[in-house]
Protein backbone atom coordinates (compact mmCIF):
# COMPACT_ATOMS: atom_id res chain seq x y z
CA UNK A 1 0.00 0.00 0.00
CA UNK A 2 1.28 3.41 -1.05
CA UNK A 3 1.35 6.34 1.48
CA UNK A 4 -1.72 7.81 -1.12
CA UNK A 5 -3.51 4.33 -0.35
CA UNK A 6 -2.62 4.67 3.43
CA UNK A 7 -3.92 7.96 3.86
CA UNK A 8 -6.81 7.66 2.35
CA UNK A 9 -7.27 4.84 4.67
CA UNK A 10 -6.45 6.01 7.74
CA UNK A 11 -6.56 10.10 7.85
CA UNK A 12 -9.68 11.47 8.48
CA UNK A 13 -10.27 14.80 6.15
CA UNK A 14 -12.80 17.55 6.10
CA UNK A 15 -14.50 17.73 2.95
CA UNK A 16 -16.92 19.96 1.50
CA UNK A 17 -20.43 19.19 0.65
CA UNK A 18 -19.63 20.33 -2.87
CA UNK A 19 -16.78 17.85 -3.26
CA UNK A 20 -18.89 14.57 -1.30
CA UNK A 21 -22.40 15.44 -3.25
CA UNK A 22 -23.89 15.31 -6.82
CA UNK A 23 -24.67 18.75 -8.66
CA UNK A 24 -28.42 17.53 -8.09
CA UNK A 25 -27.86 17.06 -4.75
CA UNK A 26 -26.54 21.10 -4.49
CA UNK A 27 -29.69 21.97 -6.71
CA UNK A 28 -31.97 20.53 -4.24
CA UNK A 29 -30.24 22.05 -1.55
CA UNK A 30 -30.25 25.99 -3.18
CA UNK A 31 -34.47 24.92 -4.19
CA UNK A 32 -34.89 24.13 -0.19
CA UNK A 33 -33.19 27.39 0.67
CA UNK A 34 -36.14 29.10 -1.07
CA UNK A 35 -38.96 27.88 1.26
CA UNK A 36 -36.26 28.74 4.04
CA UNK A 37 -35.65 32.56 2.92
CA UNK A 38 -39.66 32.77 2.88
CA UNK A 39 -39.93 31.53 6.56
CA UNK A 40 -37.26 33.66 7.62
CA UNK A 41 -39.13 36.54 6.34
CA UNK A 42 -42.65 35.60 7.92
CA UNK A 43 -41.02 34.55 11.67
CA UNK A 44 -38.90 36.92 12.78
CA UNK A 45 -39.81 36.89 16.35
CA UNK A 46 -41.06 33.80 18.17
CA UNK A 47 -44.67 34.80 17.76
CA UNK A 48 -44.42 34.85 14.33
CA UNK A 49 -42.74 31.51 13.98
CA UNK A 50 -45.14 29.81 15.95
CA UNK A 51 -48.29 31.18 13.84
CA UNK A 52 -46.15 30.51 10.67
CA UNK A 53 -45.24 26.61 11.89
CA UNK A 54 -48.63 26.06 12.82
CA UNK A 55 -49.79 27.39 9.31
CA UNK A 56 -47.11 24.49 7.67
CA UNK A 57 -48.17 22.19 10.04
CA UNK A 58 -52.22 22.22 10.12
CA UNK A 59 -51.61 21.88 5.63
CA UNK A 60 -49.49 18.44 6.83
CA UNK A 61 -52.54 17.61 8.99
CA UNK A 62 -51.19 18.44 12.43
CA UNK A 63 -54.57 19.19 15.16
CA UNK A 64 -54.05 21.35 18.20
CA UNK A 65 -53.47 19.03 21.16
CA UNK A 66 -54.57 19.33 24.58
CA UNK A 67 -53.20 17.11 27.60
CA UNK A 68 -55.57 14.13 28.25
CA UNK A 69 -56.23 13.55 24.92
CA UNK A 70 -56.51 9.83 23.87
CA UNK A 71 -53.73 9.21 20.93
CA UNK A 72 -53.13 6.42 18.79
CA UNK A 73 -50.54 5.52 15.96
CA UNK A 74 -50.11 8.08 13.54
CA UNK A 75 -51.41 11.14 14.91
CA UNK A 76 -50.05 14.16 14.69
CA UNK A 77 -50.34 17.05 17.25
CA UNK A 78 -49.08 20.43 17.78
CA UNK A 79 -49.28 22.32 21.29
CA UNK A 80 -49.34 25.81 21.32
CA UNK A 81 -47.38 26.96 24.71
CA UNK A 82 -48.62 30.92 25.18
CA UNK A 83 -48.23 31.65 21.03
CA UNK A 84 -43.96 31.56 21.85
CA UNK A 85 -43.34 28.50 22.12
CA UNK A 86 -44.78 25.35 19.71
CA UNK A 87 -44.34 21.97 20.43
CA UNK A 88 -44.99 19.11 17.57
CA UNK A 89 -45.50 15.44 18.08
CA UNK A 90 -46.49 12.44 15.67
CA UNK A 91 -47.24 9.44 17.53
CA UNK A 92 -44.99 6.03 16.09
CA UNK A 93 -46.33 2.27 15.43
CA UNK A 94 -42.69 1.15 17.72
CA UNK A 95 -44.01 0.60 21.65
CA UNK A 96 -44.32 4.38 23.67
CA UNK A 97 -41.79 3.48 25.87
CA UNK A 98 -39.48 2.79 22.55
CA UNK A 99 -38.49 6.23 23.35
CA UNK A 100 -39.31 9.41 21.61
CA UNK A 101 -37.11 10.79 18.77
CA UNK A 102 -37.23 14.94 19.58
CA UNK A 103 -35.29 17.65 17.78
CA UNK A 104 -34.93 20.92 19.65
CA UNK A 105 -34.44 24.36 17.91
CA UNK A 106 -35.39 27.73 19.54
CA UNK A 107 -37.67 30.54 17.51
CA UNK A 108 -36.27 33.77 19.71
CA UNK A 109 -33.17 36.10 18.26
CA UNK A 110 -31.25 38.62 20.06
CA UNK A 111 -32.89 42.22 19.20
CA UNK A 112 -34.28 45.22 21.07
CA UNK A 113 -36.56 45.16 23.39
CA UNK A 114 -39.32 48.28 24.01
CA UNK A 115 -38.79 49.24 28.10
CA UNK A 116 -42.69 49.32 29.17
CA UNK A 117 -42.81 53.15 29.23
CA UNK A 118 -40.77 53.93 25.69
CA UNK A 119 -42.07 57.04 24.56
CA UNK A 120 -40.32 60.18 24.51
CA UNK A 121 -38.90 63.44 22.64
CA UNK A 122 -36.10 65.37 22.94
CA UNK A 123 -34.65 68.52 20.33
CA UNK A 124 -37.19 67.88 18.01
CA UNK A 125 -37.45 63.94 17.91
CA UNK A 126 -39.63 61.53 19.10
CA UNK A 127 -38.28 57.72 20.19
CA UNK A 128 -38.46 54.28 21.93
CA UNK A 129 -36.37 53.75 24.87
CA UNK A 130 -35.36 50.16 24.48
CA UNK A 131 -33.61 47.14 26.61
CA UNK A 132 -31.72 44.69 24.29
CA UNK A 133 -33.02 41.17 24.29
CA UNK A 134 -30.08 38.15 23.81
CA UNK A 135 -26.09 38.78 23.43
CA UNK A 136 -25.93 42.03 20.81
CA UNK A 137 -22.58 43.94 19.44
CA UNK A 138 -24.10 47.42 20.14
CA UNK A 139 -22.79 49.38 17.77
CA UNK A 140 -23.96 46.62 14.92
CA UNK A 141 -27.32 48.22 15.39
CA UNK A 142 -26.98 51.75 14.73
CA UNK A 143 -28.03 53.90 11.34
CA UNK A 144 -29.62 50.94 9.70
CA UNK A 145 -33.07 50.63 8.93
CA UNK A 146 -35.18 48.77 11.71
CA UNK A 147 -38.72 47.02 11.88
CA UNK A 148 -41.15 47.01 14.52
CA UNK A 149 -42.91 43.20 15.88
CA UNK A 150 -44.93 42.22 18.15
CA UNK A 151 -48.29 42.90 20.33
CA UNK A 152 -50.38 45.14 22.57
CA UNK A 153 -52.36 44.07 25.29
CA UNK A 154 -55.38 46.25 25.82
CA UNK A 155 -56.86 46.49 29.38
CA UNK A 156 -59.97 45.17 28.39
CA UNK A 157 -57.91 41.83 27.15
CA UNK A 158 -57.94 42.41 23.44
CA UNK A 159 -54.48 41.59 21.63
CA UNK A 160 -53.32 43.81 18.72
CA UNK A 161 -50.78 42.44 16.17
CA UNK A 162 -48.11 45.13 15.16
CA UNK A 163 -46.05 44.75 12.23
CA UNK A 164 -44.13 47.88 11.00
CA UNK A 165 -41.49 48.22 8.38
CA UNK A 166 -41.86 44.83 6.03
CA UNK A 167 -43.92 45.79 3.72
CA UNK A 168 -42.33 48.29 0.94
CA UNK A 169 -44.64 50.91 1.55
CA UNK A 170 -44.47 50.88 5.57
CA UNK A 171 -42.24 53.12 7.33
CA UNK A 172 -38.98 52.23 9.00
CA UNK A 173 -36.90 52.97 12.19
CA UNK A 174 -33.71 54.07 12.92
CA UNK A 175 -30.92 54.40 15.92
CA UNK A 176 -28.65 57.98 15.75
CA UNK A 177 -24.93 57.26 15.42
CA UNK A 178 -22.50 60.42 15.43
CA UNK A 179 -20.91 61.19 12.48
CA UNK A 180 -17.16 60.87 12.02
CA UNK A 181 -16.64 64.27 11.96
CA UNK A 182 -17.44 64.53 16.35
CA UNK A 183 -16.18 60.80 16.73
CA UNK A 184 -12.50 61.14 17.63
CA UNK A 185 -13.45 60.71 21.26
CA UNK A 186 -15.70 57.55 20.78
CA UNK A 187 -13.36 56.12 18.14
CA UNK A 188 -11.17 55.59 20.79
CA UNK A 189 -13.44 53.37 22.67
CA UNK A 190 -13.36 49.82 22.53
CA UNK A 191 -16.09 47.88 20.06
CA UNK A 192 -17.92 47.54 23.33
CA UNK A 193 -18.33 51.13 25.05
CA UNK A 194 -18.67 52.80 21.73
CA UNK A 195 -22.71 52.08 21.88
CA UNK A 196 -24.08 51.92 25.54
CA UNK A 197 -27.18 50.44 25.86
CA UNK A 198 -28.88 53.47 26.92
CA UNK A 199 -28.09 54.96 23.39
CA UNK A 200 -30.08 52.10 21.89
CA UNK A 201 -33.18 54.56 21.13
CA UNK A 202 -35.33 54.13 18.27
CA UNK A 203 -36.16 57.42 15.85
CA UNK A 204 -39.93 57.02 15.15
CA UNK A 205 -40.65 60.46 14.67
CA UNK A 206 -40.63 64.75 14.22
CA UNK A 207 -43.99 66.04 13.39
CA UNK A 208 -45.42 67.67 16.21
CA UNK A 209 -49.03 67.88 16.53
CA UNK A 210 -50.65 70.83 15.66
CA UNK A 211 -47.67 73.83 15.69
CA UNK A 212 -45.77 72.23 17.84
CA UNK A 213 -46.66 75.02 20.55
CA UNK A 214 -47.72 72.77 22.81
CA UNK A 215 -45.10 70.96 25.25
CA UNK A 216 -44.34 67.43 24.07
CA UNK A 217 -45.99 67.96 20.90
CA UNK A 218 -43.93 65.52 18.54
CA UNK A 219 -44.44 62.75 21.26
CA UNK A 220 -48.36 63.53 21.10
CA UNK A 221 -48.04 63.65 17.25
CA UNK A 222 -46.82 60.00 17.59
CA UNK A 223 -49.61 58.98 19.74
CA UNK A 224 -52.41 60.46 17.64
CA UNK A 225 -51.09 58.39 14.56
CA UNK A 226 -50.68 55.07 17.03
CA UNK A 227 -54.31 55.95 18.91
CA UNK A 228 -55.58 56.46 15.14
CA UNK A 229 -54.13 52.86 14.01
CA UNK A 230 -54.14 50.64 17.33
CA UNK A 231 -56.64 53.03 19.12
CA UNK A 232 -54.33 52.61 22.13
CA UNK A 233 -53.26 55.37 24.49
CA UNK A 234 -49.63 55.71 25.74
CA UNK A 235 -50.95 53.17 28.70
CA UNK A 236 -51.05 50.59 26.78
CA UNK A 237 -47.62 49.87 26.35
CA UNK A 238 -47.49 48.68 29.70
CA UNK A 239 -48.84 45.72 28.68
CA UNK A 240 -46.91 45.15 25.36
CA UNK A 241 -43.99 43.19 23.99
CA UNK A 242 -42.77 45.09 21.50
CA UNK A 243 -39.54 44.63 19.59
CA UNK A 244 -37.21 46.30 17.26
CA UNK A 245 -35.55 43.60 14.44
CA UNK A 246 -33.50 44.58 11.28
CA UNK A 247 -36.19 45.94 8.41
CA UNK A 248 -34.39 43.45 6.27
CA UNK A 249 -35.91 40.58 4.15
CA UNK A 250 -33.44 37.32 3.36
CA UNK A 251 -31.24 37.46 0.38
CA UNK A 252 -29.16 35.69 -1.40
CA UNK A 253 -25.58 36.52 -0.93
CA UNK A 254 -22.68 36.33 -3.32
CA UNK A 255 -22.68 36.22 -6.88
CA UNK A 256 -23.03 32.14 -7.06
CA UNK A 257 -26.02 32.96 -4.28
CA UNK A 258 -24.25 30.45 -2.11
CA UNK A 259 -25.17 31.96 0.99
CA UNK A 260 -28.07 33.71 2.68
CA UNK A 261 -28.01 36.71 4.58
CA UNK A 262 -30.45 37.49 7.08
CA UNK A 263 -31.79 38.27 10.38
CA UNK A 264 -32.20 35.54 12.98
CA UNK A 265 -30.66 32.76 11.25
CA UNK A 266 -29.56 31.44 15.17
CA UNK A 267 -32.17 29.52 15.58
CA UNK A 268 -34.55 29.76 12.76
CA UNK A 269 -31.61 28.06 10.58
CA UNK A 270 -32.41 24.84 12.74
CA UNK A 271 -35.66 25.22 13.51
CA UNK A 272 -36.86 25.21 10.15
CA UNK A 273 -35.00 21.88 9.12
CA UNK A 274 -36.40 20.59 12.22
CA UNK A 275 -40.14 21.35 11.53
CA UNK A 276 -39.64 20.62 7.82
CA UNK A 277 -38.10 17.25 8.44
CA UNK A 278 -41.33 16.06 10.89
CA UNK A 279 -43.95 17.65 8.69
CA UNK A 280 -42.33 15.11 5.99
CA UNK A 281 -42.73 12.36 8.20
CA UNK A 282 -46.04 10.35 8.00
CA UNK A 283 -46.58 7.06 9.65
CA UNK A 284 -42.93 6.56 11.13
CA UNK A 285 -42.06 3.71 13.52
CA UNK A 286 -40.73 5.95 16.57
CA UNK A 287 -42.79 8.69 18.08
CA UNK A 288 -41.49 12.20 17.18
CA UNK A 289 -41.37 15.43 18.66
CA UNK A 290 -40.20 18.65 17.68
CA UNK A 291 -39.63 21.85 20.06
CA UNK A 292 -39.59 25.17 19.14
CA UNK A 293 -38.18 27.02 21.92
CA UNK A 294 -38.29 30.26 23.37
CA UNK A 295 -35.96 32.68 25.38
CA UNK A 296 -32.72 30.47 24.28
CA UNK A 297 -30.93 33.77 24.23
CA UNK A 298 -31.76 35.23 27.35
CA UNK A 299 -31.15 31.85 29.02
CA UNK A 300 -34.05 29.31 28.49
CA UNK A 301 -36.14 30.46 31.55
CA UNK A 302 -39.74 31.25 31.98
CA UNK A 303 -42.88 29.48 31.24
CA UNK A 304 -42.05 28.94 27.33
CA UNK A 305 -38.60 28.06 27.54
CA UNK A 306 -36.63 25.10 27.95
CA UNK A 307 -36.27 25.23 31.55
CA UNK A 308 -39.86 25.25 32.03
CA UNK A 309 -41.67 21.74 32.91
CA UNK A 310 -43.58 21.74 29.87
CA UNK A 311 -41.41 18.98 28.05
CA UNK A 312 -41.29 16.58 30.75
CA UNK A 313 -45.21 17.02 31.07
CA UNK A 314 -45.88 16.48 27.14
CA UNK A 315 -44.07 13.56 27.69
CA UNK A 316 -45.86 12.00 30.24
CA UNK A 317 -48.73 12.55 28.79
CA UNK A 318 -47.92 11.26 25.70
CA UNK A 319 -46.57 7.77 27.80
CA UNK A 320 -49.90 7.99 30.04
CA UNK A 321 -51.77 7.98 26.88
CA UNK A 322 -50.12 4.98 25.26
CA UNK A 323 -50.24 3.02 28.48
CA UNK A 324 -46.13 3.67 29.09
CA UNK A 325 -44.09 4.38 32.06
CA UNK A 326 -43.28 8.66 31.51
CA UNK A 327 -39.89 7.46 33.08
CA UNK A 328 -38.80 4.68 30.86
CA UNK A 329 -39.97 6.79 28.25
CA UNK A 330 -37.24 9.64 28.83
CA UNK A 331 -34.67 7.08 29.24
CA UNK A 332 -35.25 5.90 25.90
CA UNK A 333 -35.97 9.07 24.21
CA UNK A 334 -33.06 10.53 21.94
CA UNK A 335 -32.55 14.40 21.50
CA UNK A 336 -30.81 16.29 18.55
CA UNK A 337 -30.31 19.97 20.08
CA UNK A 338 -30.67 21.65 17.18
CA UNK A 339 -28.84 25.51 17.46
CA UNK A 340 -26.28 26.71 15.15
CA UNK A 341 -22.38 26.64 15.89
CA UNK A 342 -20.00 29.35 14.63
CA UNK A 343 -18.16 28.98 11.06
CA UNK A 344 -14.38 29.55 10.73
CA UNK A 345 -13.96 33.13 9.27
CA UNK A 346 -10.48 33.75 7.85
CA UNK A 347 -11.19 37.45 8.78
CA UNK A 348 -11.04 36.68 12.74
CA UNK A 349 -8.20 33.54 12.55
CA UNK A 350 -7.40 34.30 15.81
CA UNK A 351 -11.07 33.83 17.70
CA UNK A 352 -11.06 29.91 16.80
CA UNK A 353 -8.58 26.98 16.83
CA UNK A 354 -9.14 26.00 13.25
CA UNK A 355 -8.57 21.93 13.37
CA UNK A 356 -11.95 22.12 15.57
CA UNK A 357 -14.05 25.13 13.79
CA UNK A 358 -17.06 24.00 11.96
CA UNK A 359 -15.78 25.10 8.24
CA UNK A 360 -18.13 26.87 5.59
CA UNK A 361 -20.17 24.17 3.53
CA UNK A 362 -18.24 21.38 4.75
CA UNK A 363 -21.64 20.41 6.19
CA UNK A 364 -24.29 20.00 9.76
CA UNK A 365 -22.03 20.48 12.76
CA UNK A 366 -22.23 18.28 15.53
CA UNK A 367 -20.98 19.63 18.88
CA UNK A 368 -19.79 17.22 21.64
CA UNK A 369 -19.94 20.07 24.06
CA UNK A 370 -20.49 23.74 24.44
CA UNK A 371 -20.01 26.09 27.52
CA UNK A 372 -17.63 27.83 28.21
CA UNK A 373 -13.82 27.94 30.59
CA UNK A 374 -13.20 24.18 31.19
CA UNK A 375 -16.38 22.77 29.76
CA UNK A 376 -18.26 24.59 32.33
CA UNK A 377 -22.16 24.90 32.02
CA UNK A 378 -22.43 22.21 29.09
CA UNK A 379 -24.32 18.98 28.33
CA UNK A 380 -21.08 16.76 27.59
CA UNK A 381 -22.95 14.22 24.96
CA UNK A 382 -21.86 10.46 25.66
CA UNK A 383 -19.76 8.71 22.81
CA UNK A 384 -21.98 6.20 22.51
CA UNK A 385 -24.61 8.23 21.29
CA UNK A 386 -22.68 10.73 19.02
CA UNK A 387 -21.29 6.73 17.60
CA UNK A 388 -25.05 5.79 17.40
CA UNK A 389 -25.44 9.20 15.38
CA UNK A 390 -22.67 9.21 13.91
CA UNK A 391 -23.87 5.51 11.84
CA UNK A 392 -26.87 7.14 11.25
CA UNK A 393 -26.00 10.40 9.50
CA UNK A 394 -23.52 8.25 7.56
CA UNK A 395 -25.52 5.26 6.67
CA UNK A 396 -28.06 8.28 5.39
CA UNK A 397 -25.10 9.74 3.41
CA UNK A 398 -25.78 13.43 5.12
CA UNK A 399 -22.01 15.36 5.22
CA UNK A 400 -21.58 16.61 8.64
CA UNK A 401 -18.67 17.73 10.93
CA UNK A 402 -17.79 18.37 14.27
CA UNK A 403 -16.79 21.59 15.49
CA UNK A 404 -16.38 23.87 18.72
CA UNK A 405 -17.31 27.38 19.71
CA UNK A 406 -13.83 29.26 19.44
CA UNK A 407 -11.21 28.85 20.74
CA UNK A 408 -10.17 27.37 24.47
CA UNK A 409 -10.94 30.38 27.16
CA UNK A 410 -11.60 32.54 24.26
CA UNK A 411 -15.48 32.78 25.26
CA UNK A 412 -18.23 30.50 24.50
CA UNK A 413 -22.21 29.63 24.55
CA UNK A 414 -24.63 27.54 25.28
CA UNK A 415 -27.53 25.77 24.07
CA UNK A 416 -30.65 23.87 25.25
CA UNK A 417 -29.14 20.67 25.33
CA UNK A 418 -27.91 20.28 28.90
CA UNK A 419 -31.83 21.00 29.81
CA UNK A 420 -33.15 18.77 27.93
CA UNK A 421 -30.58 16.04 28.67
CA UNK A 422 -30.92 16.55 32.57
CA UNK A 423 -34.50 14.65 32.00
CA UNK A 424 -32.36 11.58 31.99
CA UNK A 425 -32.63 12.07 27.53
CA UNK A 426 -29.76 11.07 25.08
CA UNK A 427 -28.49 14.77 23.83
CA UNK A 428 -26.51 15.97 21.60
CA UNK A 429 -26.33 19.65 19.75
CA UNK A 430 -26.62 19.82 16.17
CA UNK A 431 -26.59 22.87 13.26
CA UNK A 432 -25.51 24.49 11.21
CA UNK A 433 -22.14 26.55 11.31
CA UNK A 434 -22.83 30.54 11.15
CA UNK A 435 -20.64 33.69 10.29
CA UNK A 436 -21.51 36.72 11.80
CA UNK A 437 -23.66 35.32 14.44
CA UNK A 438 -26.13 37.45 16.15
CA UNK A 439 -25.44 39.86 13.66
CA UNK A 440 -28.59 41.98 12.44
CA UNK A 441 -27.63 40.42 9.08
CA UNK A 442 -26.15 36.91 9.60
CA UNK A 443 -24.70 34.49 6.90
CA UNK A 444 -25.05 30.34 6.38
CA UNK A 445 -24.78 28.29 3.44
CA UNK A 446 -27.38 26.84 1.69
CA UNK A 447 -25.55 23.30 1.29
CA UNK A 448 -25.32 23.36 5.12
CA UNK A 449 -29.09 24.28 5.76
CA UNK A 450 -29.98 21.16 3.87
CA UNK A 451 -27.62 18.85 5.31
CA UNK A 452 -29.19 19.72 8.75
CA UNK A 453 -32.38 19.12 7.12
CA UNK A 454 -30.93 15.96 5.85
CA UNK A 455 -29.86 15.05 9.23
CA UNK A 456 -33.21 15.79 11.45
CA UNK A 457 -35.00 13.58 8.32
CA UNK A 458 -31.94 10.81 9.15
CA UNK A 459 -32.54 10.69 12.94
CA UNK A 460 -36.23 10.93 13.20
CA UNK A 461 -36.20 7.55 10.97
CA UNK A 462 -33.31 5.92 12.46
MN1 LIG B 1 -28.90 29.67 19.22
MN1 LIG C 1 -27.76 32.67 19.96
Amino acid sequence: MNAKELSEKLLYRKKSVYQRKTEQDVDNAFAYAKGYAAYLDAAKTEREAVSASIAMAEKQGFLPYTFGMPLKAGDKYYYNNRDKNLYLFVIGSDPIECGIRISAAHIDSPRLDLKACPLYEDSGMSFFKTHYYGGIRKYQWVATPLALHGVIVKADGTVLNVCVGEDEADPVFYINDLLPHLGHETDKKPLGEAIPGEKLNILIGSRPYGDGTESESIKLGTLALLHEKYGITEEDFLSAELSIVPALKARDIGFDRSLIGAYGHDDRVCAYPALTAILNESAPKNTLMCVLADKEETGSEGNTGMKSALLPDLITEIAKALGGNPAVVRANSKCLSADVSCAFDPNFADAFEKRNTPLLSCGVVLTKYTGSRGKSSTNDAGAEYIGWLRRVMDEAGVVWQTGELGKVDGGGGGTVAKYIAGHNIETVDLGVPVISMHAPCEVVSKVDVYETYLAFSAFLRA
